[in-house]
């Protein structure tokens, strides 16, 4: 089946509608106005007639009739033959009896005359090339007269309507039809727009928005349906996210215990080694450079089994404050040893609330951990703690080397890391922390300026 566009199916059939009447309106208006005339035009003539007749007039000079009235006037015998006529200039042909008795149906209108009693007939009747309205009245002896009002100005007159009409329809018709195309235009343009914006989303573009570019009903769609697109793309990464977590834990489950037991035994026969007296310098600072080697695996193995660690909170009600100054006591010689300065603002009234302790000093801490390595060469670590609305918020804001707008969409996935010696397993481990307390992450960074950390903690506890 053919595909014709909204646009198309609310504008034609109007269109349509309206052409056929701006076109039979005009038409038949002239029409009736050309039967009111000419209904006229009778009555008028044989008005004129009857007072021709009856004052004798005619008998006087049918040159003088012709004057008065603008009319021709032709007068024939009983037997049909011309006696008298205006029309000098009928050619021979059409002033040939049989010729004219043909033209003007004589047969007829005697007929005619002869049952009307007394009242015109009238015909159309064209001469020498011009129409002429034909008004016959019978006189005695059986002779007749006929009036003949010429027609062509009136002829011409309903040409000019009509043409005008038409005309001012057709430019109607097209000034309609120009400004329906805008108005269907207008309204389809962003049904258009829509259609291919969902053709994309319905490609797996979810990354943009279609612009609003109208106040009514299909801007409240597409408001809509950018809300829409916007939630599938969150619930998308997130979906991508936790499997990524998913494969990483099992991954890392299996691993880690087959990693950490051999681990363990290098670490002893190297520490072992290094005690041995025969060991000269340079074996021992070999030996060093292991060990340190093999503490770095034993710490990636560390974080990957608390990424794998079956998930139960130990929840508990208590006071955040607390927990957070514990992992900052922990934390104060390493800061101070790279010269960073800590700005606590612990608000101290926050109440109590249910989360699990040793989660949370985790997750604070891998954040705490972060600021410090991004400040190298030492800075100002700033650590609020405060009540918003329904919600305890930790923010931790470093003045360090900050993140890349490009990085910043990976921070959270598993392995993404900038250190050479980075582990990649800090943020992610830290999301599932606050997602397992119903709570939220989210960092705010400019590069060469410093990261803002924003970890929030509902203060009621939901399952
Ligand atoms: P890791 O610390 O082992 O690299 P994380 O998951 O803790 O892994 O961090 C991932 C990456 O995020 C880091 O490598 C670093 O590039 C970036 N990052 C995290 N926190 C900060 C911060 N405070 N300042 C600058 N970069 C940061
Ligand atoms: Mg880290």
């Amino acid at each position: 089946m053919r595909r014709y566009s909204i646009q198309t199916k609310i504008v034609l059939p109007f269109l349509l509608l309206f052409a056929l009447i701006t076109i039979f309106v005009p038409l038949l208006t002239v029409q009736l106005f050309g039967w009111k005339y000419s209904e006229q035009f009778t009555r008028e003539t044989q008005g004129w007639l009857n007072v021709i007749i009856e004052t004798g007039f005619i008998r006087e000079n049918i040159e003088k009739v012709k004057q008065t009235y603008s009319v021709e006037v032709m007068i024939f015998g009983s037997d049909g033959t011309l006696n008298a006529s205006t029309l000098t200039e009928l050619s021979d042909v059409e002033q040939n009896w049989e010729n004219l008795a043909e033209k003007m149906r004589f047969e007829q209108v005697k007929q005619a005359l002869q049952k009307a009693d007394g009242t015109p007939v009238t015909q159309d009747v064209t001469l020498d090339g011009k129409h002429y309205k034909a008004f016959y009245r019978l006189l005695p002896f059986g002779r007749f007269y006929c009036f003949l009002r010429p027609m062509e100005d009136i002829t011409a007159a309903k040409r000019t309507l009509t043409w005008s009409m038409l005309g001012i329809a057709a430019f109607v018709t097209v000034l309609v039809a120009f400004i329906s195309h805008r108005i269907g235009k207008n309204i389809t343009e962003p049904v258009k727009d829509l259609v291919g914006f969902t053709e994309q989303v319905a490609g797996g573009n979810l990354d943009e928005q279609c612009e609003i570019k109208t106040h009514d009903e299909i801007g409240d769609l597409t408001l809509a349906f950018n809300q829409m697109t916007q939630e599938l793309k969150q619930s998308r990464d997130k979906l991508i996210q936790v499997e990524r977590l998913a494969t990483a834990g099992k991954m890392s489950a299996s691993f880690a215990h087959e990693i950490r037991n051999p681990l363990s035994s290098m670490r002893m026969l190297s520490q072992m080694l290094m005690q041995k007296p025969e060991t000269s310098d340079e074996q021992r600072q070999s030996l060093q450079y292991i060990l340190e080697e093999i503490e770095r695996i034993d710490n990636i193995v560390k974080g990957l089994m608390d990424f794998a660690r079956p998930t139960t909170l130990n929840l508990a009600q208590q006071p955040l404050v607390p927990a957070l100054q514990a992992v900052l006591a922990l934390m104060e010689a390493n800061l101070e040893h790279h010269q960073i300065q800590l700005v606590p603002e612990l608000a101290s009234d926050l109440p109590d609330f249910q989360f699990d302790s040793d989660k949370i000093k985790q997750a604070f801490m891998n954040v705490v951990l972060n600021a410090m390595e991004a400040m190298p060469q030492g800075g100002t670590l700033t650590v609020a703690a405060s009540k918003q609305e329904d919600a305890v918020c930790i923010k931790v804001t470093d003045i360090g080397i900050g993140i890349s707008a490009e990085d910043i969409e990976h921070l959270f996935e598993p392995f993404f890391t900038r250190k050479d010696k980075g582990t990649g397993l800090g943020l992610a481990n830290v999301k599932r922390i606050l997602e397992e307390h119903n709570g939220t992450v989210e960092i705010e960074s400019a590069p060469d300026e410093g990261t803002t950390v924003l970890m929030c903690l509902p203060l009621k506890f939901q399952d």
